[in-house]
């Protein structure tokens, strides 16, 4: 089932465009401390060869933003200035050539810099992310809902794009934020029920350590994503950037909107496994890391689900005792081959097959 794209114009970051017309962008944010340009670089270059589009930094200082071009000159990912609270961290960081700027404007001090900053975001040609939570809410949608609930934040989500766009400034995302998941997206559903075109970064905020985080954020970007909403995605977890990049890739893998590599299956295995599946399972995934089409490829334990599983995906392997069978596109290619060799047998088949060297 392909996913309808909620139909939005581009936004340029970079070398990267937001957009339906362009696949959801994966986003992480670097964890070291931006005055140290060193350590932001190393960080990036852990995730130089991973799914990621674009890397968002901290801008807590003027010194964070005077490292810019050297962490620039490090990748060629786009790089974001994650600015709060001081629009002349915004200046500083447009100046020192940020490709995009976050900004939550609910949450500036002085709102009287915001139109020097949208406008000098326009003559840069850079993109700016207008973020909305609970935490930059205005007081008067406060006031006016009680708690930042999905209305007050797409009420303020709104407000910020009449804003920005009276400035004739189109180069924009934008992000809804909550940290419990129904509120996210029913924020974001409002959002886009006001009809308008504008670019969508999803996230679920401060979703926590590793498997809360997957799950929150699986399910709230999932959810939208499912429903065609969303342009870039940052899963924001309480683990290593290279973790929050997997976790966005695979909530795009697993519903076909990531086709940049393999994407192996595997049952979770029981009593009646009879070959050693996990061993099976991780040559196989390292096998086909260089494999960069989604091909779909099955390890199954054993016969009872594995025939129908391993006949679904374009290869698969269905196990047995010391032994097993391989598929390909849904028939039986060849049975009874002996454990040991049913890894190589599968990888072999799918180089013939897809005309690549492994
Ligand atoms: S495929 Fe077989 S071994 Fe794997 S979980 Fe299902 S029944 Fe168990």
């Amino acid at each position: 089932m392909n996913i309808q794209r909620r139909k939005t114009r581009t936004c340029t970051v970079g070398n990267v465009k937001i957009g339906s017309d362009h696949p959801v962008a994966i986003q992480t944010m670097t964890m070291a401390k931006s005055e140290d340009a060193k350590a932001v670089i190393a960080e990036i270059k852990t995730i130089e060869d991973s799914a990621c589009d674009i890397i968002r930094i901290s801008i807590p200082t003027l010194d964070a933003a005077k490292n810019i071009p050297e962490i620039k000159a490090s990748t060629e990912m786009p790089i974001v200035a994650d600015i709060h609270f001081d629009p002349r961290l915004a200046i500083a960081a447009l100046d020192y050539g940020a490709d995009k700027i976050r900004i939550n404007p609910g949450n500036f001090y002085d709102r009287s810099y915001l139109e020097k900053v949208i406008k000098l975001a326009k003559e840069k040609g850079a993109a700016i992310r207008i973020g909305v939570n609970a935490g930059s809410l205005e007081k008067d949608l406060w006031e006016k809902h009680g708690a930042p609930t999905a209305d007050a934040l797409a009420e303020s989500a709104l407000r910020w794009v009449d804003f920005v766009e009276a400035l004739d400034f189109k180069n924009f995302v934008v992000s809804i934020k909550s940290e419990r998941v129904q509120v996210m997206i029913a924020a974001y559903k409002k959002f886009v029920e006001a009809d308008n075109d504008v670019p969508l970064h999803l996230g679920v905020t401060h979703a926590g350590s590793l498997i809360p985080g997957t799950v929150k954020n699986s399910m709230g970007i999932g959810a939208l994503l499912m429903q065609g909403i969303g342009d870039t995605v940052r899963a924001s977890i309480t683990d290593s950037i290279e973790k929050e990049v997997e976790v966005c890739k695979n909530i795009l893998k697993a519903i076909g909107l990531y086709d940049k590599e393999a994407d192996v299956i595997a049952c979770p295995t029981c009593g009646r496994l009879e070959v050693d599946l996990e061993k099976m399972l991780a040559e196989v995934e390292a096998a086909l890391k260089p494999i960069k089409r989604p091909i779909r490829v099955a390890v199954m334990g054993c016969v009872v689900n594995a025939v129908g599983e391993a006949k679904e995906s374009d290869y698969g392997i269905a196990s047995g005792k010391k032994a097993g069978a391989l598929f390909y596109k849904g028939e039986l290619f060849k049975a009874n081959v002996p454990e040991a060799n049913l890894v190589n047998e599968l990888l072999e088949l799918i180089q013939e097959k897809e005309q690549i060297k492994l």
